[in-house]
């Protein structure tokens, strides 16, 4: 049995804010998940995130009050805490007065997002999100799957469905075809199931869609070993899904901005034939030399 932890970064709206949509998944057999989640434990635990979510893009902000307060990388994890605290909700209470109350929610906002990082520098952020991935990378019983799309390729009119939809059913069929690919030595069936996080829109329809495909196929495959409709679980709650988040974040960053440091440790882990990649794809121009797509076309 076997877990692919899914989830998504950038927008799918065309054009949307950002040039790529990324849908990420990585699978584990559940006689690793033990381990696993509690290597992470570990690390977090290091760094004082015992309870906080890793969420990458908020991790890798810079917090403006981090340079402004005075000495800041010297101060004791207690000490920051208390200092960034105080220069917060000054900053609130002189928004507030401000009148300006867009600019009030969205600083309220990214106080709230960034809340359990506060007692690190970006330097320490940066190296705990690389001990995470490096530490994934480690799991040679893990496989990547994903699909990035460039949106500037991505024809609606041609297309048979939306850029998500069509996102999910790539992942999807290169699970399937990796659990048909892992029987075991004696015959015995692998199957696996899809863990998602919490997010109602994205809830229904692929829930609609996985039962679809148990029922039709993909356009690639028929979907024979991937049971249930996926699970939606609290990523606050769950490491897993916290690190297919760092896998999808690294994943765009590489394609958008060729943003190397995350991405070539948690690449790693792509799921291959031999020497060609079959698990991540580069939905771009045909000409594109990024290393997803080179891996792409060995033969
Ligand atoms: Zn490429």
């Amino acid at each position: 049995m076997y877990l692919c932890y899914i989830d998504e970064s950038g927008t799918s709206d065309i054009p949307g804010n950002t040039s790529h949509f990324v849908l990420a998944g990585l699978s584990l057999p559940i006689w690793h998940w033990r381990d696993a989640d509690r290597e992470i434990t570990i690390i977090k635990r290091r760094y004082g995130l015992d309870n906080a979510e890793i969420h990458t893009a908020w991790m890798l902000r810079k917090y403006l009050e981090q340079t402004r307060i005075n000495n800041f990388n010297n101060l004791s994890r207690i000490q920051r805490e208390s200092e960034v605290r105080r220069y917060r909700t000054r900053e609130l209470l002189r928004l507030q007065n401000s009148n300006n109350s867009r600019t009030y929610h969205q600083t309220r906002k990214n106080y709230a997002k960034t809340e359990a990082y506060i007692h690190m520098t970006l330097q320490e952020r940066q190296n705990f999100l690389a001990e995470i991935a490096d530490c994934v990378s480690r799991w040679g019983f893990a496989r990547l799957f994903a699909e990035c799309i460039d949106k500037i390729y991505f024809d609606p009119q041609r297309a048979q469905s939306p850029v998500d939809e069509q996102a999910f059913e790539q992942v999807i069929s290169r699970f399937e075809q990796y659990l048909q690919n892992t029987d075991d030595t004696n015959g015995q069936r692998n199957y696996g199931l899809i863990v998602h996080d919490n997010n109602e829109t994205v809830e229904k329809k692929h829930t609609q869609l996985m039962r679809e495909f148990q029922w039709k196929g993909t356009l690639w495959t028929r979907i024979e070993r991937i049971i249930e409709t996926p699970l939606f679980v609290d990523s606050q709650l769950t490491s897993m899904v916290q690190i297919a988040d760092l896998c999808s974040y690294s994943l765009r960053r590489f394609v958008e901005n060729g943003e190397t440091t995350l991405f070539n440790k948690i690449y790693t882990r792509a799921d291959r034939n031999r020497r060609r990649v079959v698990g991540v794809r580069h939905f771009t121009d045909a000409g594109c030399q990024c290393a997803i797509c080179k891996g792409h076309r060995v033969a």
